[in-house]
C-alpha cells in the first residue's frame, strides 16, 4: 500500500488535507464502511479517489452527475491515474478503453452511471474487474423522501453484498431522515460517519422580519457600496423591479433568472467574474458555475426554499476567508406561499410532508432562540460553541416560557381533532362567533374562547414558532389543518415546557396587518 500523504502531493498536487479528509481517507483506505457528509465543495472527491489509489484492485464509483464524472476521470488521466467511465455519454472507443483496461487488470477507479446497476453484466464485470470498494457519490440519492431519488440507488446495497466489498458512501445532505435512509439502505450494519466542514466562521449570519423588502435591501447594500454583491429573490420579476430599484440607488446592479436569453446570462456571469461591485439580483438560477473568491454578501430578499438552499446560497460569499455579510428576509407571506407551492405539487403525500417538516426547519432557523450559526450548525448534526458573528450573539433574544400557551394551542387542535389550520385553530382560542365555528359546534368546546387574553397576531407568532419548533405541521392531505408532531405529546400531557422568543410576538402586536 502507498503512503496517502506522498499521493496526496505527487497526484493531486496538494500540500496538506482540509479539515476532515484526513480521518475519511484512514477510515476507506483501511476497508472500513464510511459515510461521510461535507459540504459542496469540501473535497468530497479525494477521500475515495486517494484510498482507490492506495488499496489493491479497483474502486467502483458510482455517480448520477456524468458530466462530473467526466471532468474527474478527465483530471485523473491527466495526473496519469488509471480511471475510467461507463456512462451513456460514452463513444465507442471510450467504452472499448475501458473494457481493455479492466482486461488487463490496471484499471484503478471505474466511474459508472447508476442505470448501469439494473444490468447483471455490471456485477459480473465489476467482479471479473476485481472490485474491493464501492464509493458512492451523492448518496442521498437513495433516500426517497428527497428530491434527486433515484430509484437505481437502491441497488447499490444488493452489489454491496454480492461483491462482499466495504463500501464508502458521501454526501453534502445531512438532515437526519436521510441520513437513517442512507444507512438503513447502503449498509448491513451502521458504518463509521464523519461529518466535517459545515461551518463557515467568516459569515456574519443575519435576519430580519420583512417589513419593507425594498427599503431594507436598500440599506444593506449602501452600507456595503462598492462591494460585489448577490440578492436572492423567489420570482423572475422580482429581480428586475430590485435591480433596477439598487441602480437608481447609484449602485451598479443587474438582474439573472433563467427566464433570459442564455446570452445575457452569459454576460451578467462575466461581468460579475471580472467586475468590481457588481450586484446581481437573481433566481436561485445564479451561482451554480459562479467560481468569484471575493463576494461580499449575499442578501435574500424573500424566504429560501430551505436550510440547506440558503446554506448553499450564503455559502457563496467569502470563498477567499475574509468577512463577509448575509441578511435574510422573511415574513408570513413568504411561509404561506412556500407551504402552498408544497401542498399544490404533484410529489406523493409522504413527500410533502417531509416538505413540510423541511420548511419548519427554516423557520426555526429564522426565529432561532439561541447563536444562529449554532442553530445551524446543528440541523447538519454538528456542535458549536456560540459564534460571535450572528445577530442573536449580538443581540440575544428575549425569551419566556410559553408553556400555557402552547398548550392552549394544542389542545384547540386536539378537541378539533386536527382538522383545521392556524386562522380557525386562533378563532376557537379567541372564541370568536363565526360560522365556521357554529357549523362545527366548535363554541360549545371547553377550549372555545380560552386564550382571548390574547390578540390575534400574537397568536400568530406563536403558531409560527411552534412550526418553527416543529411541534406541529401542516398535513398536505387536509388542506393545512394542523397535526401533532412527536414531540408536542409531551408539552400535551404536561411532561415538558416549551420557551418562546418575545419580541416576534411583540413585533406581531406592533403590526397587526401580518397574517399567517
Ligand atoms: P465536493 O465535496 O463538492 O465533491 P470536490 O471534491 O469537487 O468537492 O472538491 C472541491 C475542490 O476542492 C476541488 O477543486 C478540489 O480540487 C479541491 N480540493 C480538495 N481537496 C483539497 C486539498 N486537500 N487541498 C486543496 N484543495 C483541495
Ligand atoms: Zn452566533
Amino acid at each position: 500500500m502507498s503512503d496517502p500523504h506522498a499521493l496526496l502531493s505527487q497526484v493531486f498536487g496538494f500540500d496538506a488535507f482540509r479539515p476532515g479528509q484526513a480521518e475519511i481517507v484512514e477510515a476507506v483506505t483501511a476497508g472500513r464502511d464510511v459515510l461521510a457528509i461535507m459540504p459542496t465543495g469540501g473535497g468530497k472527491s479525494l477521500c475515495f479517489q486517494l484510498p482507490a489509489l492506495c488499496r489493491d484492485g479497483l474502486t467502483v464509483v458510482i455517480s448520477p452527475l456524468i458530466a462530473l464524472m467526466r471532468d474527474q476521470v478527465r483530471a485523473l488521466q491527466e495526473a496519469g491515474v488509471a480511471a475510467g467511465a461507463l456512462t451513456s455519454g460514452n463513444t465507442e472507443e471510450e467504452t472499448e478503453a475501458v473494457w481493455q483496461a479492466i482486461d488487463a487488470g490496471d484499471l484503478k477507479l471505474l466511474y459508472i452511471a447508476p442505470e448501469r446497476l439494473a444490468s447483471t453484466a455490471t456485477e459480473r464485470m465489476l467482479k471479473r474487474a476485481n472490485c474491493t470498494l464501492i464509493a458512492v457519490d451523492e448518496a442521498h440519492c437513495v433516500s426517497q423522501w428527497g428530491h434527486d431519488f433515484r430509484p437505481d440507488y437502491l441497488r447499490i446495497g444488493e452489489l454491496r453484498q454480492s461483491l462482499g466489498v466495504p463500501l464508502a458512501a458521501f454526501t453534502a445532505t445531512a438532515d437526519e431522515q436521510t441520513r437513517d435512509e442512507m444507512v438503513r439502505r447502503l449498509f448491513a450494519a451502521p458504518p463509521e460517519v464523519f461529518l466535517h466542514g459545515f461551518d463557515r466562521p467568516n459569515l456574519a449570519l443575519a435576519f430580519e422580519p420583512k417589513n419593507s423588502p425594498r427599503a431594507q435591501i436598500l440599506s444593506f447594500a449602501a452600507a456595503r457600496k462598492g462591494q460585489s454583491g448577490i440578492v436572492y429573490c423567489g420570482t423572475r420579476s422580482k429581480t428586475e423591479g430590485l435591480a433596477r430599484a439598487l441602480t437608481e440607488a447609484g449602485h451598479s446592479a443587474c438582474h439573472y433568472h433563467a427566464g433570459m436569453d442564455p446570452d445575457d446570462r452569459r454576460l451578467v456571469e462575466t461581468r460579475f467574474q471580472q467586475e468590481d461591485g457588481l450586484i446581481v439580483v437573481a433566481t436561485v438560477a445564479f451561482g451554480m458555475g459562479i467560481d468569484k473568491p471575493d463576494i461580499r454578501w449575499v442578501a435574500h430578499a424573500d424566504l429560501p426554499k430551505s436550510v440547506e438552499g440558503y446554506y448553499q446560497e450564503i455559502g457563496r460569499a467569502g470563498r477567499d476567508g475574509a468577512p463577509a455579510d448575509t441578511l435574510t428576509l422573511f415574513g408570513s407571506d413568504d411561509i404561506r406561499f412556500r407551504r402552498q407551492q408544497i401542498d399544490e405539487g404533484l410529489a406523493p403525500p409522504e413527500m410533502k410532508a417531509a416538505d413540510h417538516g423541511r420548511l419548519n426547519a427554516l423557520l426555526g432557523l429564522a426565529e432561532a432562540q439561541v447563536c444562529r450559526r449554532v442553530t445551524l450548525l446543528a440541523f447538519f448534526g454538528e456542535d458549536a460553541a456560540p459564534c460571535g458573528n450572528c445577530d442573536l450573539c449580538a443581540k440575544p433574544p428575549e425569551l419566556f416560557d410559553a408553556t400555557t400557551e402552547v398548550r392552549k394551542a394544542l389542545s384547540a387542535m386536539l378537541r378539533t381533532e386536527e382538522r383545521f389550520g392556524t386562522g380557525h385553530l386562533i378563532d376557537v382560542l379567541l372564541g370568536a362567533e363565526t360560522d365556521k365555528t357554529r357549523r362545527f359546534g366548535h363554541d360549545a368546546l371547553p377550549t372555545f374562547g380560552c386564550g382571548r387574553d390574547i390578540p390575534k397576531p400574537q397568536w400568530q407568532a406563536i403558531f409560527r414558532q411552534m412550526m418553527g419548533l416543529d411541534l406541529v405541521r401542516p398535513d398536505p392531505e387536509r388542506h393545512g389543518a394542523l397535526r401533532f408532531m412527536e414531540a408536542a405529546r409531551p408539552v400535551l400531557r404536561g411532561e415538558a415546557s416549551v420557551t418562546l422568543r418575545r419580541d416576534t410576538i411583540k413585533r406581531a402586536e406592533r403590526r397587526p396587518a401580518v397574517k399567517q
